[in-house]
């Protein structure tokens, strides 16, 4: 599988891949569910790419950094989507007692910040970005990890 390599020279261009990103999701079937993990130290950009995606499935109000709630939920969405930030999880077993199963159901994308707090509980994800700041931008590497995770980079790039 091949990764690739954006240049995000401010945040709005964080926001637009976050949409690219939305637009491929709505055009592949998410049949068994999608996992996306961000990895990237705080304030490399995670929730603002995560808000770009999540209003570009049409999510008209803010989109909250999931910070104490641990996961924000975007079910009207198509596809649905979860929101997650583990930052504050105290044992990847918490996982088990959120329902983290429940969750991970068919038609369902989660999307996963700092997804090594949930290691051994979460499933692996299809995409993993990575975002890392550089001078006064970012650069966002995606790696697909999976058959789906390559169809939605493939569709990044149309
Ligand atoms: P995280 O969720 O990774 O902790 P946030 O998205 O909450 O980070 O915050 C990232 C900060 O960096 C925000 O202030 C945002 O405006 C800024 N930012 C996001 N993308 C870029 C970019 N490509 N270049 C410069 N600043 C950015
Ligand atoms: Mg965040």
């Amino acid at each position: 599988m091949t990764e690739r390599v954006l240049w995000l020279a401010d945040e709005s261009a964080t926001v637009n891949t976050g949409k690219t990103l939305a637009n491929a999701l709505k055009s592949v079937p998410s049949g068994p569910g999608i996992v996306i993990f961000l990895h990237g130290t705080l304030g490399a950009g995670k929730t603002t790419l995560s808000r770009g995606l999540i209003q570009g499935l049409g999510h008209q109000g803010a989109v909250k950094s999931p910070t104490y709630t641990l996961v924000e939920p975007y079910e009207q969405l198509e596809p649905a989507i979860w929101h997650f930030d583990l930052y504050r999880l105290g044992d990847p077993e918490e996982l088990e007692f959120m329902g983290i199963r429940d969750y991970l159901t068919p038609g369902n994308v989660c999307l996963v910040e700092w997804p090594e707090r949930g290691a051994g509980i979460l499933p692996g994800p299809d995409l993993d970005l990575t975002l890392t700041p550089e001078g006064d931008g970012r650069s966002l590497v995606i790696e697909p990890r999976t058959a789906v995770g390559q169809v939605l980079l493939d569709r990044m790039q149309e």
